[in-house]
């Protein structure tokens, strides 16, 4: 039954902590003007997490291969095998990366590449504990996407797989490759990644195992705002069911293609997305803007509007062109000059003012 809704009464329930379904989620993402999503979405995040401090983590990206199989036909990025400019690191090449990233600030590492078949599972198993008897990183990796495709190419069931490549020394996953969790997108966009349910289960499973991370949205395609909030539903109800997700990130789509079909996201829509998630998913602390694409400006009224983190400055990146900042000094800096105090936290939000008092 459709329910006649009044917009002063779901901020009301919003002021109260009370939880809107979706329904009033989608109702308040039509309606509301956007600057009282962002206000409402402050006031959530004062709730939930320290008002006068804003994070950010530091990590070395390390896109280990460009080789993939998937041809989603917003990425730029993918190359043939026999491209002249396809590529896979060695062991060797990941480490120097490693060790220019040390000085840097970074004692994390986040494994993105493409989804290549010809790759051994050793090559995984090896690199993973390689870094971790090396330099003792948290490591983070691997979306379901190319779990999913592993497990395939290796015929492992998934929650060997996560096993093993937890064993090896995975620590967590990313929530790349959701995208929008909806059928009907994921065939316009990227027919050959995993489906909905697929992406969901795998995730279940990774934080079944203990591997727990992010997860996103990624908006600015042929998405509908039904499905958006579709899309938030599916997070909150993963995250009532494993708790697993220490944050989430709205994004938006870059052009990377000509044949793409990319709308352009207005910066008060997406910030009225980033309010809209910090209010509905009340089961996730952290709320992440996405700096490296949208920019430092709207990463500082990002803060003022349901976000609290600002994620890392980007010490190397291929999937995608970076706005953001590049130096952990610029990530104080940013979060200075929109009046919060900096926090250095870890890819699981420890905050590493616990392990440094000086760090802050
Ligand atoms: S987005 Fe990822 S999975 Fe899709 S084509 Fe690019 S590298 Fe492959």
């Amino acid at each position: 039954m459709v329910k006649k809704l009044h917009l002063g009464e779901i901020y009301s329930k919003i002021r109260a902590c009370e939880r809107i379904d979706k329904q009033e989620a989608l109702h308040l993402f039509k309606n509301a003007p956007w600057l009282e999503v962002a206000q409402l979405a402050w006031e959530c995040r004062q709730r939930k997490t320290d008002p006068k401090t804003a994070s950010y983590t530091v990590f070395r990206i390390i896109n280990y291969t460009n080789i993939c199989s998937i041809a989603c036909s917003f990425c730029s990025f993918k190359c043939e095998q026999e491209n002249r400019n396809a590529y896979v690191l060695t062991k060797e090449q990941i480490f120097e990366l490693i060790n220019q990233a040390i000085p840097k600030g970074s004692s994390q590492v986040f494994f993105q590449g493409g989804v290549n078949p010809d790759l051994p599972l050793d090559y995984y198993l090896d690199i993973l504990s390689g870094i971790k008897t090396t330099y003792g990183f948290h490591i983070r990796g691997f979306s379901p996407v190319e779990i999913k495709h592993m497990a395939e190419t290796y015929q492992l069931e998934i929650p060997r797989l996560i096993n093993l490549l937890k064993a090896a020394g995975l620590d967590s996953v990313p929530g790349a490759g959701a995208e929008i969790l909806s059928e009907r997108v994921r065939k316009v966009l990227s027919p050959r990644k995993c489906t909905t349910s697929e992406w969901i289960d795998i995730m279940k499973e990774c934080h079944k195992q203990g591997l727990y991370g992010s997860a996103n949205i990624v908006i600015g395609s042929v998405e509908t705002n039904e499905e958006i909030i579709d899309h938030l539903d599916h997070v909150r109800s993963i995250q009532d069911e494993t708790g697993g997700f220490n944050s989430f990130i709205p994004w938006t789509f870059q052009a990377q293609t000509k044949d793409f079909p990319r709308k352009n996201i207005m910066h008060h829509d997406y910030l009225k997305l980033l309010g809209i998630s910090r209010i509905y998913l009340d089961n996730i602390n952290n709320i992440e803007v996405s700096v490296m694409v949208l920019g430092t400006e709207i990463g500082k009224l990002a803060l003022r509007m349901g976000a609290n983190d600002i994620s890392s400055p980007v010490l190397e990146e291929k999937v995608l062109r970076s706005f953001g900042v590049s130096s952990e000094e610029d990530a104080r800096k940013l979060i200075t000059a929109a009046g919060f105090v900096p926090v250095k936290r870890d890819f699981d939000y420890t905050l590493q003012t616990k392990k440094n008092p000086n760090s802050v």
